[in-house]
């Protein structure tokens, strides 16, 4: 039998980054393996519906494209089942209930008073003494069988063989070991992964979601996609916070990652996340993306600021901005000029290049030649331009710049025969019409 991972996150509603790493190591293994990777939903203290617990989850995990082969399976879907073990257990003399003042009675188990060891995927030979640790509750008072209990059941049951989590389960690992002796079943082999730190070397933390938003730096699978990172970017990125191929590697496709993955490559000291990088990253990924998936991506961004917006415009837009931008959301800002329904006119800039001396006459003379293009494209718009410096003598910013400021409504675009070329002939003579009159 190939090896079995699982990915089994309590549902809070969102994708967390750090979940988003978990999921992603569990998957890599799994596939490096050919194993398969299981999804399990840790539901068994939450109080929400299902649907609505793992709406995030499903949605942030596809996104991502990390597809698992068996689930979901939810843990309140088995509560059945622990009982089952509860009684077994109490039966055996090693569990006993115990009275929680106000509350009712919880099942507690007897852990093995010693030091247990473990081979550590990525610490290695690892050991804690949990002597002077209190005895582990099973069964809380509620009835609700506890994550240490339900964890180790399914684990077993779903012959899980691997399981990669963060550090900060380190504390769990010997009790559930313990348990799995007590019941007679063999552990699965585990690792821990370091955590994850901030910029400012703190555990990435939802409570500074605000901090985060004022950097770029996205906590969870939803912010990522609102921000404009690209899934790929998003993937590759969390794939090094805390793992590395070797060597210089750091861009890798998904089945790249799938090739190089092993669990030995996991480091033990925490990593950072640093938003440069991500977005170093996310501008490669935004460049090397076709261009018709771009223009879908990108669409919701313009069109929830401007509108809706015929392809080809848009199409134009993109190809103009994609080797500059680092983030989608950068894109209505650089475009408005081309979306927006009036332009608004910076009045430094027409003071200096329309009303300024000769910047009306060279606007005219370039509306007269520019009507009589047929097409805006960069040897007829540069031969325009270069005629009316020839007939102004004068420098060609001189004439590029009243041309811009009319149609733009200020003095930085893309390149001029660009800019010319997404506004379209009606709309270029329109404004240069409009901004004769200012
Ligand atoms: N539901 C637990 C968590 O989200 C799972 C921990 C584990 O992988 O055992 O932390």
């Amino acid at each position: 039998m190939g090896i079995r991972v699982r990915f089994a996150p309590s549902p809070t509603g969102d994708l967390h980054i750090g979940s988003v790493r978990t999921a992603l190591y569990n998957f890599l293994h799994a596939r490096h393996e050919k194993g398969t990777f299981v999804l399990r939903i840790e539901d068994t203290d939450q109080k929400r519906n299902k649907e609505e617990a793992l709406k995030g989850i499903v949605d942030g995990l596809q996104w991502c494209g990390l597809h698992w082969d068996e689930g979901p399976i939810f843990q309140s879907d088995r509560l059945d089942v622990y009982s089952r073990y509860a009684k077994k257990i109490e039966e055996s003399g090693r569990a006993y209930w115990r009275d929680d003042p106000g509350k009712g009675r919880a099942l507690v188990f007897r852990i093995d008073r010693e030091k247990i060891a473990w081979d550590d995927l990525v610490h290695g030979p690892s050991a804690r003494d949990i002597s002077l640790d209190p005895d582990l509750v099973l069964v809380k008072s509620d009835s609700f069988p506890t994550y240490n209990f339900a964890c180790v059941i399914d684990d077993h049951e779903m012959n899980i063989s691997h399981v990669l989590r963060g550090d900060e389960h380190l504390a769990n690992t010997p009790k559930q070991i313990s348990l799995y002796r007590a019941l007679g079943w063999e552990p699965p082999r585990f690792g821990h992964m370091p955590l994850i730190m901030d910029p400012d070397g703190e555990k990435l933390s939802k409570r500074k979601i605000e901090k985060y938003h004022g950097i770029g730096l996205p906590v969870i699978v939803e912010e990522c996609r609102a921000l404009g990172y690209l899934p790929e970017a998003i993937v590759n990125f969390v794939a090094l916070l805390g793992w590395s191929p070797g060597g210089d590697l750091e861009l890798m496709t998904l089945d790249e990652m799938i090739e190089k993955f092993t669990a030995d490559r996991i480091g033990t000291t925490p990593a950072r996340f640093l938003v440069d990088k991500l977005l170093w990253m996310n501008g490669i990924y935004i460049r090397k993306c076709p261009i018709d998936r771009l223009v879908e991506l990108t669409r919701p961004y313009i069109e929830s600021t401007y509108g809706p917006q015929p392809v080809e415009k848009l199409r134009e837009a993109v190809r103009q901005q994609q080797e500059r931008i680092k983030r989608l959301d950068e894109l209505p800002a650089l475009t408005k000029f081309a979306f927006a329904p009036k332009i608004e006119y910076d009045a430094k800039a027409v003071a200096k290049w329309l009303t300024a001396d000769g910047g009306r006459a060279i606007l005219g003379d370039l509306r007269a030649e520019l009507s009589e293009l047929r097409a805006f494209d960069k040897a007829a718009v540069e031969s325009v331009l270069t005629r009316v410096m020839e007939k102004h003598k004068t420098k060609l910013g001189n004439v590029a710049q009243p041309l811009r400021v009319a149609v733009t409504g200020g003095t930085v675009s893309p390149p001029i025969h660009d800019t010319l070329a997404i506004l379209g002939r009606e709309t270029v003579l329109a404004r240069i019409d409009e901004a004769l009159k200012l």
